[in-house]
């Protein structure tokens, strides 16, 4: 086992580590910017190295400066966290080629799977049910890009190989609106993704975004996890998740969850991994995969007992997975609400000094966070400032205990989204399970009015 790891990330996510390297008795080195230089989770660390100023530019994305306080501090693996450098392939091939293990998967499938058009062809070649939609990137030639759509049938979407983030999309309803759109996405991909290449596909009126949770060794052992549903969400942000999904029968999910182990064994991925699918009408389609741990990673935790980020480290030093599909037990239902330091219904971001920082607690409840009493939000960074996370025998319970944690936490001298957690939670359409992605939207939609 490694002895030392370099957690390059920032905020809950790098807390969310440290804590496991203390469990299995690695030193954890923590990266900082000027910016988090006062952080808890800094004094708390082994050891801590600033990486250069606020910009995440100038430092959490600075792949020398990385990789040279891995150097300093002679740690033997880097953990990238989500977001960040935690998908670049570039960034995986420089930490492996200067020494070090990147706790993920190979670069070679960060390569594949962080292009949408390569990642799609590579789940057809595995058996996962992909959207229908064009085959590969699209052509220049119009009269080709207008019998592509026609066969898929309007609306369609058109999609950036590269996208990300939610950017990089735009859905098509007529002919005549077709060839500008094609044109206007390919242009704005190529400026924000360096990758003006984009996809077509049929665009799916009122689906559920359900994933499901891989594990796999270096030793061509793969399993899931079941899965989440994340369909609560905004701007393709999501805000809400749970696991089970509502309402999906168990042989749906296992059939799609065996598909998803058996492509990752064809392709040779290691690590932790999500399979993003499109649910509708009964039907399972594909739409990315995430080769990194996910902000939502502790619903699947709670409800199966198992230690993700415990697991991508072991799996990272060579180890073989200490189970197999058959021993893994899933147990009750879990939720997560993401809290955002930003204004409740408005959404602009509310970053300065939290005042007064209450947890909530008691017997299912996890709170994942790296803020405190006195704690200053930066304005750098994402708005998320941490996770709440509870876990039930049934979702009623778990709906019930969310509801107490929500009223016992107690954030001031910033905004947060907690009043809104709490007014879903209460939610008829939300209670009763199974709404789709476009709910959140609606429904904030209609409370303005
Ligand atoms: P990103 O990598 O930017 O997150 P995804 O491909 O995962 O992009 O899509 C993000 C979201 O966009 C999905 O969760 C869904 O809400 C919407 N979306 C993507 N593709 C389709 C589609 N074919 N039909 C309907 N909605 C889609």
């Amino acid at each position: 086992m490694f002895k030392k790891i370099l957690i390059a990330n920032r905020g809950e996510i790098a807390l969310r580590v440290q804590r496991a390297c203390r469990e299995m008795g690695i030193k954890a080195v923590m990266v900082y910017s000027e910016a988090d230089r006062d952080a808890k989770y800094i004094r708390l660390a082994d050891e801590a190295v600033c990486i250069g100023p606020a910009p995440s530019s100038h430092s959490y994305l600075s792949m020398p400066a990385i990789i040279s306080a891995a150097e300093v501090t002679d740690a033997e693996a880097i953990h990238p966290g989500y977001g960040f450098l935690s998908e670049n392939a570039d960034f995986a091939e420089r930490v492996e080629k200067s020494g070090f293990t990147f706790i993920g998967p190979t670069p070679e499938s960060i390569r594949l799977m962080g292009d949408k058009v390569s990642a799609k062809q590579a789940m057809i070649r595995a058996g996962v049910p992909c959207v229908p939609g064009s085959e590969g990137a699209l052509p220049d030639d119009p009269a080709v890009i207008r019998r592509t759509a026609k066969a898929i049938g309007y609306p369609v979407i058109i999609k950036a190989a590269g996208g990300g983030g939610g950017r990089g999309m735009r859905v098509v309803h007529t002919e005549a609106a077709l060839l500008h759109a094609v044109q206007t996405t390919k242009a704005e991909a190529g400026a924000a993704f360096n990758n003006p290449e984009v996809y077509m596909e049929k665009f799916l009126q009122n689906p559920r975004h359900i994933e499901i949770q891989i594990l796999a060794d270096q030793h061509r052992n793969a399993v899931y996890l079941g899965e989440r549903d994340c369909s609560m969400q905004r701007r393709h942000q999501k805000v809400i998740e749970e696991a089970p999904a509502p309402g999906i029968p168990r042989r749906l999910i296992e059939k799609i969850g065996e598909r998803c182990a058996t492509a990752c064994k064809k392709i040779g991925y290691r690590g932790a991994g999500t399979f993003e699918f499109l649910f509708e009408n009964g039907e399972f389609y594909f739409i990315e995969m995430n080769t990194r741990v996910q902000v939502e990673h502790p619903v699947t935790e709670l409800i199966s007992g198992i230690d993700i980020v415990r697991t991508q480290i072991a799996v990272a030093a060579g180890e073989k997975l200490p189970f197999t599909q058959r021993q893994i037990q899933l147990r009750g239902h879990a939720i997560e609400c993401r809290i955002n330091a930003e204004d409740a219904y408005k959404f602009t971001p509310s970053p300065g000094r939290i005042t007064t920082w209450h947890a909530p607690g008691g017997p299912g409840v996890r709170v994942d966070s790296h803020a405190y009493t006195n704690y200053f939000v930066p304005p750098n960074y994402d708005s998320m400032i941490g996770k709440i996370i509870v876990h039930g025998d049934t979702r009623e319970q778990a709906l019930a205990r969310m509801r107490t944690a929500l009223a016992e936490t107690v954030i001031e001298g910033i905004s947060t989204n907690i009043p809104l957690h709490r007014e879903l939670m209460v939610d008829a359409s939300f209670v009763s399970g199974g709404t789709n992605i476009h709910y959140l939207e609606e429904w904030l939609s209609q409370r303005e009015r």
